[in-house]
């Protein structure tokens, strides 16, 4: 029988409710589940145990699936054999034979949770290396760097053997750090800051301001096929979208263009203040990074940030936008966000945007309008759907 293992860190346990977190963590792992298969999940000794049940489920789908599961640190594959050392040196040599025949060296590595087990770890290596020596004779003992190590693990149901622990996202449960609400575009950024919040254990919602007809259905489409494809990691999201064309256009008409953006982005957080309190979030997330475009400047932030009534958070501020290529590519998003369609941004936008707001002027230019009944409006205006793991 062949099981998984996930592993967290300790780490991730500082200053947190250990049970809670593990409890969290089980229920986020049966969720991602459910789906492919029928699957028993339990925890033991720090360890979260993921066991089929029955022959049709696909284990490396499994594996695959708890390893995009945020606060799971690694998974090993392993298999279970009967607590006795003749027994395992005998099955083994022939279940690691794929991950042996393709290294050149390798060591053995046991611990012994069960203290009943006769021999002590020491020994546990001592035999089974030798055995492993003998049965796959190319191999080259190394026990500073080897290509492999085998873990054998006596543990009070059996005895778990794997060659290969494969590194999962880490982070902390979704979930374990409450709420926040993304303003999610159909851009690279968004996307990205959305995957690395939630792996701060945050449960994410997005709020998109649409324009249509200056935005496409398409694009629309784009932005919900982006939070399907983000459920795989943050789990399930709510999706509210805005119809934000009366604005943009009252505040073409009104406004002078060169605070465009930056009234238009202060009007996006105003609306997103709203629904962050109907939805329990306590904080906003936004993808945005430090000079990246000209309402990234410190005064654009600055004057923006003015109209949150939540901690804007934005994780990619330091980033390159090569890293966050990086992990948009990591997350499967990349492909999506760059379809040529019109985001709502890009309307009406002049060429040369003021880079240096000064918040006074700003509030003299929003101002001129009475921007308040159209809020009303859009937020009255709002669709919801939710988009479930
Ligand atoms: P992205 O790649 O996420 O679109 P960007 O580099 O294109 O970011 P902007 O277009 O200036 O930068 O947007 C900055 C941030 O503002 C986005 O990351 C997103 O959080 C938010 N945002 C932009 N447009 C929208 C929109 N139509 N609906 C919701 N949020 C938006
Ligand atoms: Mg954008």
């Amino acid at each position: 029988m062949e099981v998984i293992m996930a592993k967290y860190g300790e780490i991730a346990l500082k200053g947190l409710n250990r049970s809670n977190f593990e409890d969290m963590l089980v229920k986020n792992i049966k969720r991602r589940l459910d789906k492919i298969g029928k699957f028993d999940v339990t925890r033991r000794q720090s360890t979260i145990y993921v066991q089929p049940l029955d022959e049709s489920c696909d284990l490396d789908l499994a594996v695959k699936k708890v390893s995009h599961v945020f606060g799971i640190a690694a998974v090993q594959r392993s298999a279970v054999f009967k607590k006795d050392m003749e027994e395992i040196v005998r099955q083994s040599i022939p279940y690691l034979k794929d991950a042996l025949e393709r290294a050149k060296s390798f060591k053995v590595e046991a611990k012994r949770s069960d203290k009943s087990f006769p021999l002590t770890s020491p020994q546990i290596q001592q035999e089974l290396g030798g055995a492993l020596s003998d049965a796959y004779p190319h191999l080259i003992t190394d026990v500073h760097n080897p290509d492999i190590t085998v873990l054998v693990e006596i543990r009070d149901k059996g005895a778990y053997i794997n060659a290969e622990k494969i590194p999962a996202v880490g982070g902390m449960p979704v979930g374990s750090n409450g709420n926040a609400l993304l303003l999610l575009s159909g851009g690279i950024d968004s996307p990205v800051a959305a995957f690395m919040m939630a792996k701060r254990g945050l449960r994410v919602d997005a709020i998109h301001f649409q324009s249509p007809p200056y935005t496409s259905e398409r694009a629309l489409m784009k932005v919900e096929s982006l939070c399907e494809k983000l459920t795989e990691y943050c789990g399930s999201i709510r999706f509210y979208c805005v119809p934000f064309t009366e604005i943009q256009e009252a505040l073409r008409d009104n406004c002078s263009g060169d605070y465009f953006t930056v009234i238009m982005r202060r009007l996006m957080l105003k609306i997103a203040n709203v629904i962050c309190e109907r939805g329990h979030c306590g904080a906003l997330i936004t993808g945005e990074s430090v000079g990246q475009v000209a309402s990234q400047t410190l005064a654009a932030i600055g004057c923006t940030d003015k109209a949150a009534d939540y901690p804007v958070l934005r994780p990619l501020v330091g980033m390159d936008k090569k890293e966050i290529v990086e992990i948009a590519r990591k997350i499967d998003t990349f492909e999506t966000s760059i379809l040529p369609y019109e985001d709502c941004c890009t309307v009406f936008t002049p060429k040369h945007p003021k880079t240096k707001p000064v918040l006074e002027d700003v509030l003299a230019e929003e101002a001129k309008f009475d921007f308040e009944p159209l809020i009303k409006k859009a937020i009255d205006g709002i669709t919801v759907k939710d988009f479930k793991l």
